[in-house]
């Protein structure tokens, strides 16, 4: 059983491998999952396509900025919270909507940056992270309390996960430097 306290130095060294993997190495990942889950990558491509539909969709919807990134080009302290969720998730030591995602079988997943540890499916992550108050206004990198204008919601893709988090006006240039408003 992987412990908590196992999972924040799995944690960083994922993300730091993630950060450095070529597409030669990805490819290899691949070839290796395929021999040992067959069918399940299918699931996961599956679910990964889904997701990025899905940001796709909302960004034409509310005129968000959409990109791709590489993984090296994400801030550290987001790829940290993005592969934070999954190991913790892979680990099956999340805390999981009343659907019980499970990683074995690949499906769209959220998590949020102010509910560390929790695991949601696409029907449940409306409520399960829905915030109020001075909680929903909190920029998740500096704590600063938005009152005024409220954060700008802001989420990351990796795979089947959507990481959410809100950012404070000084902190939007870090995932949007592009944004100009
Ligand atoms: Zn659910
Ligand atoms: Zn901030």
């Amino acid at each position: 059983m992987t412990t908590s306290a196992e999972i924040g130095p799995a944690a960083v060294a994922l993300s730091d491998l993630l950060a450095a993997l070529t597409a030669a190495d990805l490819v290899a990942i691949r070839g290796h999952i395929d021999t040992v889950a067959p069918g399940m990558l299918d699931q996961a491509d599956a679910a990964a396509v889904a997701v990025e539909g899905r940001m796709q969709q909302y960004a034409a919807e509310h005129g968000a900025l959409y990109r791709r990134a590489a993984a090296d080009e994400i801030p550290e302290w987001i790829r940290f919270g993005v592969v934070e969720a999954l190991v913790t998730f892979s680990a099956r030591r999340a805390t999981t909507c009343q659907h019980a995602p499970d990683p074995a079988r690949p499906q769209p997943v959220y998590a949020a940056a102010w509910r560390p540890g929790v695991i949601a499916c696409a029907a449940c992550c409306g409520f399960l992270f829905r915030l109020a108050g001075d909680r929903d206004r909190t920029c998740d990198r500096c704590g600063h309390i938005e009152r005024e204008r409220g954060v700008y919601p802001c989420s990351v893709a990796l795979g089947p996960l959507t990481f959410m988090f809100g950012l404070c006006h000084e902190c939007r240039p870090d995932v949007t430097p592009e944004a100009t408003s």
